[in-house]
């Protein structure tokens, strides 16, 4: 990988992660404050039905998610770093750079990712 290469997918893991930080923010902030929110439009009945604490289960959860993959890019930036990105973390071979075009912070080659998943967690 030439380090042009690099420095556009360090670029692109940066907004990515910029862009999650900003989203799981917004989004904590709507599951966390939407029952003290004396603004909100949502009509009263809505929460007494008992739908606002579905949403915020819903909410918390996504976020979960979002999390873990803002952890796969920090790691994706350290690897760049230190000169290990592009390689799979199993097998140490090469991630093709098509697969690290969908996913910048692939940490595994197509074939231990499907062995992963096959395996299960
Ligand atoms: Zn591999």
């Amino acid at each position: 990988m030439t380090k042009t290469d690099l420095t556009l997918f360090r670029e692109r893991l940066l907004a990515l992660r910029a862009r999650l930080r900003g989203d799981i923010t917004q989004m904590e902030d709507n599951a966390l404050n939407k029952d003290h929110d004396k603004t909100t439009s949502m009509p009263n009945h809505m929460a007494e039905l008992g739908s606002g604490n579905f949403d915020q289960d819903l909410t918390l959860s996504l976020v979960g998610a979002e999390n873990d993959a803002l952890d796969q890019i920090e790691a994706a930036i350290e690897r760049i770093e230190d000169g290990s990105y592009g390689q799979c973390d199993e097998c140490g071979g090469k991630i093709p750079t098509a697969r690290l075009e969908a996913i910048p912070y692939a940490a595994l080659c197509v074939r231990c990712a499907s062995q992963v998943e096959e395996d299960g967690p």
